[in-house]
């Protein structure tokens, strides 16, 4: 068995040879992100539709606080089959380019940050509405899964899982390649992902 335990000194000597440096600013940071991107460079998604998590005009939000739940016009009049998501922020600058960095570039040190990101959102679920049952990664594609060589929802789910003391259950797959979503507007992404996952149906949860 290998002691990782290092000397402070062993420590100095690894930060000088590989530094940590933030993912956004490449600023030399003992942590991810650094503070001030952390602050300036992500989005929160404060208000937004309890049940979609899609942002809320300021019109919406500057009215009285309401015994009832706030939501967007598309939950009020087709609610979605889902009973809640959770996007603590809004997918532009700083999310956007984390979240290509790990999709893409194989840098798995964040989805421990998103799932740091995701640690008050999900305990506050829990308070509200009760303990989790599992985490279900949406699975790639197995051609897709070769060219990339991992999946970064699975990277995520680990992170997540390990936080929230819940077990990973494997029980999507993905029946048809789909092209990157990439450049798609939120309509054509729908269309991409038509019919794209098969649930196993003998998993009972
Ligand atoms: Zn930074
Ligand atoms: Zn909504």
């Amino acid at each position: 068995m290998i002691n990782f335990k290092l000397k402070p000194a062993a420590i100095i000597a690894l930060r000088y040879l590989f530094p940590t440096q933030c993912a956004l600013c490449k600023q030399y940071c003992e942590k991810t992100l650094c503070h001030n991107c952390f602050t300036n460079q992500l989005s929160p998604n404060t208000y937004c539709c309890e049940r979609c998590a899609n942002p809320l005009a300021p019109l919406l939000h500057s009215a009285k606080p309401s015994s009832r739940a706030r939501l967007c016009g598309q939950c009020i009049s087709k609610p979605p089959p889902y009973i809640n998501c959770i996007a603590p922020y809004i997918y532009e600058n700083g999310i956007r380019e984390l979240t290509h960095q790990l999709k893409f570039s194989a840098n798995f040190t964040l989805a421990q940050l998103f799932a740091h990101l995701l640690q008050t959102p999900i305990n506050d679920y829990i308070k509200q509405r009760g303990p989790l049952d599992t985490i279900v990664p949406i699975p790639l594609h197995p051609s897709r899964l070769r060219e990339r060589g991992y999946n970064q929802t699975q990277q995520l789910a680990k992170a997540l899982a390990k936080q929230h003391e819940l077990t990973i259950i494997n029980s999507l797959s993905r029946v048809k390649a789909t092209t990157t979503q990439v450049k798609l507007s939120k309509k054509q992404r729908q269309q991409n992902l038509h019919k794209a996952f098969s649930c196993n149906p003998t998993l009972h949860l």
